[in-house]
């Protein structure tokens, strides 16, 4: 399909790849006809905060994604069923059928319900009381079931499983996290920062089990606790699987197309199939499935540029990873998992960890660039050590600098140290520069501008940071009388 630019562009999934790029090809242009299917009834919407919405800090109006145009197709509630690539239509459940030129697979992943004894009835249906963590109706779903339940015991102690902890601590039960692995978070985390983190969770009231396997629910007719692997029982009237992902590849699978763990794409987000695309969680690149927003958008982006006639590419996402874990920030990115003893043959690991006040900082140094970093509670120099790792560049002779933008400032972020270049918005790749020269004064008007702060919301402190004092009361009283060119223009 090379040179060719499609006028009828049909994307499977409404999610957050699919949205963006749906949004992306709106923003390019006006003739590319465009119809997106989504499975969930709902418009798009921000599925990381889902968790603020769990935990009653945001409305569902508040994560609304919906960018498209009137001109876009939206077919809501309806599911594509099969894809007939010889003809080039798509089947949905309702019937009809589509033809496309060029079609967008954005199917994103569903959640993992692990084998446990009497999780499910014969049927597949889980125990009444047991719930997935994934869309809007799962939140609402264990939303309505924390009003009737006291004790929470919840799965997973990954960043998903943490943020649903988060929720139903603040809805007021008491909560349990059971996890299979040493620490928490170990995907993102080293051994000593899953312990700060843990002491820090433990604080809030919550019980952590480590090392522990769920091998059970009990409960007849809805679940009254989980059995542990070690004999141990956890008493629980609503249980939250936080268990991890799978990507969602029946349609592709049933198209012929060439899959490994997700579909395998190329440079170009092509499957073996070039009028089929596939980004975001469905999407495997280069041996890479993302489970992070990031890439997707990155993803989205190019294949809008592909589908527009310009030329594009995708070679990889190098990922910072910002979060909020239990309201502790953390930023880790690369590799996390050497250790100060590992030293030598150019390899230097600096750490620190502060458990007392909940701060942990670690530095990765290979032949003078930083490979990784982990930053938990005090987040002052995430911009320049995001810079480092991004740029890759080698390092000054003082690599303290790097972790402590001076002594007793935690969590105070230092604007000045942020160069033009460095990533703030790591969602949406808006740099330091970006900001600065958008005009923008307030945190609303940078979203707006450059999309800053509309994905995981992380860099909201940075973003504050760089507008200075005057942001937080510019966001309370916008100037709506200044439109978004004359800030561009400003
Ligand atoms: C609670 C929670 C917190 C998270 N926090 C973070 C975070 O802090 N940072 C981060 O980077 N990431 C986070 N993530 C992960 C992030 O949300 C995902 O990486 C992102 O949503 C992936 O986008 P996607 O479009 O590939 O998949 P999805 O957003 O899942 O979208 C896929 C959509 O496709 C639809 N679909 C599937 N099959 C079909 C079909 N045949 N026909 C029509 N529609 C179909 C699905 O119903 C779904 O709506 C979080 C996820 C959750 C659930």
């Amino acid at each position: 399909m090379s040179g060719l630019v499609p006028t009828r562009v049909v994307v499977v999934g409404n999610g957050m790849a699919g949205a963006r790029v749906v949004d992306e090809l709106c923003r390019r242009d006006d003739d590319v006809h465009i119809t997106v299917f989504g499975a969930e009834s709902r418009p798009a919407y921000n599925r990381v905060l889902l968790s603020d919405v769990l935990a009653g800090k945001r409305g569902y109006d508040e994560i609304d994604l919906t960018s498209a145009p009137g001109r876009v197709v939206q077919r809501l509630g309806t599911s594509v069923a099969s894809i007939d690539r010889a003809a080039r239509t798509v089947l949905a459940d309702d019937g009809t059928t589509t033809p496309y030129d060029a079609l967008v697979l954005a199917t994103g992943s569903t959640a993992l319900v692990p084998p446990v004894q009497g999780i499910a009835g014969p049927d597949g249906r889980l125990l009444e009381g047991v719930h997935v963590f994934r869309t809007l109706d799962d939140c609402e779903a264990i939303s309505a079931a924390a009003r009737r339940a006291r004790r929470a015991v919840v799965v997973g102690g990954g960043l998903l499983g943490l943020e649903a902890a988060r929720g139903l601590l603040r809805s007021g039960l008491q909560v349990d996290v059971v996890h299979g692995a040493g620490h928490l978070m170990e995907t993102q985390l080293d051994p000593t920062g899953g312990a700060v983190l843990r002491r820090a969770v433990e604080a809030l009231g919550v019980g952590v089990h480590l090392g522990s396997f769920a091998s059970g629910v009990t409960g007849g007719r809805r679940v009254t606790g989980v059995r542990l692997a070690d004999g141990r029982q956890v008493a629980a009237d609503l249980v939250v699987l936080a268990c991890g992902i799978r990507p969602q590849v029946d349609l592709a699978r049933a198209a012929g197309l060439q899959l490994d763990r997700a579909v395998l794409v190329d440079d170009l987000m092509r499957s073996d199939d070039p009028r089929v695309y596939a980004i975001g969680e469905c999407a495997q690149h280069r041996d890479q499935v993302y489970g992070l927003v990031a890439p997707a958008w990155e993803q989205a982006a190019v294949v809008a540029d592909l589908l527009t006639g310009r030329t594009a590419s995708y070679t990889g996402s190098r990922l910072v990873t910002r979060l909020k874990a239990m309201d502790l920030e953390v930023a880790a990115m690369g590799e996390t998992g050497p250790e100060p003893a590992d030293t030598g043959d150019g390899l230097e690991v600096l750490a620190f960890a502060d458990p007392a006040r909940q701060v942990y900082k670690k530095l990765v140094v290979r032949d003078g660039v930083v490979t990784g970093a982990i930053l938990l509670g005090d987040l002052s120099t995430v911009g320049p050590v995001t810079q480092a790792f991004d740029r890759a560049t080698p390092l000054p002779a003082d690599r303290l600098h790097l972790m402590f933008s001076g002594l007793g400032t935690a969590a105070v972020v230092d604007p000045g140290l942020l160069e033009d270049d460095a990533l703030v918005c790591t969602c949406n790749q808006v740099t330091a520069g970006g900001i600065r020269s958008s005009g923008c004064r307030s945190v609303a008007e940078v979203a707006l501008a450059t999309r800053a702060t509309t994905g995981c919301g992380s860099c909201r402190g940075l973003v504050e940071a760089l507008l200075g004092p005057r942001s937080r009361s510019a966001v309370e009283q916008p100037d709506p009388d200044r439109t978004l060119e004359e800030r561009r223009s400003a």
